[in-house]
């Protein structure tokens, strides 16, 4: 098959061929006719399967059409969980639609709002928005949505996941009814169904693949190792497998900057991304990556969504993911386009139960085994000769031992408490110590002190939530902030 016969203009057609692709993926070939024919759709498709072209050409097929009116206003909302996301869904606008004269913005947190809020004057046809800073933007009136004529939710399933459902709702009660609303999930949970019941109209269902596995030509290992014992097997597979560029997962933005520190000690070239780096240190950081000057990229899971780039010929899970889906994700970022690529996968002995429920979601028998020729010890004993210092247990296997004894403490303490359930004062002080711990643990969130929000001297109310919303802690606590605690949670169980 070929673009021409999706029904495409023609200048789309010749921004696609541009690009250098030559023959739709499935889900191209299978969801753009439905789309283009004005279709509500739902597109079950793993990222790496071309499913962002897959509702992008659509788009912008439709808003050529009709030239756009004077001044411009937004035609098209795209939705998607995550900036990273939202950047290259742009860059995707711009590829194909070079020939066309269509406008896109991209809206998200964690950069400058009075930017974001000027540019937005100009006009835009097509806004790709995470739905946080749009929510903020609605709220102060400097974004219309009246004329909304198509709508996309990307990766609606995690947006769910990190608790955006109430803020993708609101939004789309702002849209027109009369609209073209196309959805697009790797799973198609409980959650979704519901909100395609609530937000589409007769959509038709694409399904590529099967849904929960993990692209074929992913070969996956999951490698039974001690905790401590992890940054040794690290080291030891990349000294002795030829890796060209690797990406390493870490479930926490504190223990992904420890993995890109150890590395560098070591003499490899790292770098690390997540929610605690600026936008333009992470492009940098995948500006680098990309050209090779860093051969491992660290990242956590929101900031490694939508990460596209090629060529990752390793998948390094140096936590195992606690959701099954995030595992799927993870190693979707290898073997994309129907390259090859390994997934590995480190499991302690704590996270067996997260290797179980990734093999009994991807339904496939899964072997954990281990990793051949490795003791761990003569890697030991060689970090230490080279002055690294992390054969201590290591500060996540505390953290979460930490955690462990502190559950336990919860445990006898709530079990204290309902022995002596006439005991009123007991109760009150147990409240209070428990209040008193969670606000002295607040400040220190990612290593920031809150000192409070900026008091509003002088000016209206709604400068004050400006600096309130752009202090740097507000960005921290974003997408990730929410979704480690929503991990640190679902650990527990
Ligand atoms: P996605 O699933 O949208 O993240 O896309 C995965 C990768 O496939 C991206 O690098 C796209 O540029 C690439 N891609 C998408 N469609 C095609 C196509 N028809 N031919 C070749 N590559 C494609």
């Amino acid at each position: 098959m070929s673009f021409t016969t999706l029904g495409l203009s023609d200048a789309l057609v010749q921004g696609i061929l541009a690009t250098g692709y030559t023959a739709p993926t499935e889900i191209q070939s299978r969801a753009i006719p439905l789309a283009v024919q004005g279709q509500d759709l739902i597109g079950l498709a793993q990222t790496g399967t071309g499913k962002t072209a897959a509702f992008v050409l659509p788009v912008l097929h439709k808003l050529s059409l009709i030239e756009p009116p004077q001044p411009r206003h937004v035609r098209a909302l795209i939705l998607t969980p995550t900036r990273e996301l939202a950047t290259q869904i742009e860059a995707s606008i711009k590829n194909y639609g070079r020939f066309m004269k269509l406008f896109s913005a991209t809206i998200y947190g964690g950069v400058d709002m009075f930017r974001q809020i000027s540019l937005l004057r100009r006009g835009f046809d097509i806004v790709i928005a995470t739905p946080g800073r749009l929510i903020d933007h609605l709220g102060r009136k400097t974004i219309d949505l009246s004329k909304v004529e198509m709508l996309v939710l990307d990766e609606a399933d995690r947006m769910l996941d990190m608790g955006f459902v109430n803020d993708v709702k609101k939004i789309i009660a702002l849209l027109p009814q009369a609209r073209q609303t196309l959805l697009f999930s790797a799973t198609m949970s409980q959650g979704i169904k519901s909100l395609t019941a609530s937000v589409q109209r007769s959509p038709k269902l694409v399904q590529v693949g099967e849904e929960r596995k993990p692209a074929d030509s992913v070969t996956q290992k999951f490698y039974k190792v001690e905790q401590d014992q992890k940054t040794a097997l690290l080291f030891h597979i990349l000294d002795t497998v030829e890796m060209d560029s690797v990406l390493v997962f870490s479930r926490t933005k504190h223990g992904a900057d420890k993995i890109q520190h150890r590395l560098e000690q070591r003499g490899i070239k790292a770098i690390a991304i997540h929610s605690n780096r600026t936008q333009s240190q992470r492009e940098r950081a995948l500006r680098g990556f990309r050209q090779k000057h860093y051969k491992v990229l660290v990242a956590t899971d929101i900031a490694a969504r939508g990460i596209d780039i090629e060529g990752i010929s390793h998948v390094i899970n140096y936590d195992t993911p606690n959701f099954a889906e995030d595992y799927v994700h993870r190693i979707g970022r290898t073997g994309r386009a129907a390259a090859t690529g390994d997934a590995i996968t480190f499991v302690a002995r704590d996270e067996y139960k997260h290797f179980r429920r990734i093999a009994e979601f991807i339904g496939k028998r899964l072997q954990l085994e281990a990793y051949p020729n490795f003791s761990g010890t003569e890697t030991a004993s060689l970090l230490k000769e080279e002055g690294i210092s992390r054969f201590k247990p290591d500060e996540e296997s505390r953290e979460s031992h930490h955690h462990h004894r502190q559950a336990e403490r919860n445990k006898q303490r709530s079990f204290k408490n309902r022995e002596n359930k006439n005991n009123g004062a007991e109760q009150m002080t147990t409240k209070r110590t428990e209040r008193s711990r969670k606000q002295s643990e607040k400040p220190q969130r990612n290593g920031f002190k809150h000192h409070g929000f900026p008091k509003q001297k002088s000016g209206s109310k709604s400068e004050y939530t400006m600096r309130k919303s752009e202090t740097p802690w507000q960005n921290l606590l974003s997408d990730e902030e929410a979704y480690e605690k929503v991990q640190r949670k679902s650990g527990r169980d």
